[in-house]
């Protein structure tokens, strides 16, 4: 079993309750091979809801307001999913400050890129979960 960012299969569930839908991805959600997770919602933030960025260890939105308790709590249960499924793999939203994988947005709220992961994506990893973006 895998998990998929559920933007990514058509929830209107980021920051501007906006979806990033991929037809591949929802067609293996039809056929019951994913599971849908959303961390930023599930770790109890809103849609729409201000966009935030990672800051080192912390992730802080654009009000300047320090979002990483709900980051970390949207992880902590897409771990416990993925525990409960036996998941190996999760197909995730790129750039994302949760889902990104390997590129996310710098902190800086200007639409640049550095180096790193999403805080869901790397609690996965270090629990042994492939985790790749969707292209
Ligand atoms: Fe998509 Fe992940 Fe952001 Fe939710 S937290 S909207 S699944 S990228």
């Amino acid at each position: 079993m895998k998990l998929v960012s559920a933007c990514l299969i058509g929830l209107p569930c980021n920051y501007a309750g906006k979806s990033s839908f991929n037809q591949e991805l929802f067609d293996l959600f039809l056929k019951g091979e994913v599971i849908p997770v959303c961390p930023e919602t599930m770790g109890g933030l809103s849609v729409p809801r201000v966009p935030a960025e990672r800051v080192g260890q912390k992730v802080v939105n654009k009000e300047g307001i320090d979002v990483t308790e709900e980051f970390m709590k949207g992880a902590e249960k897409t771990l416990e999913i993925a525990l409960q499924n036996k998941v190996d793999e999760a197909i995730l939203k790129s750039r994302s400050p949760s889902c990104g994988v390997g590129r996310i947005y710098d902190g800086t709220h200007t639409g640049s890129f550095t180096e790193g992961n999403g805080i869901t994506a790397e609690l996965l990893m270090k629990n042994g979960i492939k985790v790749k973006n969707e292209s």
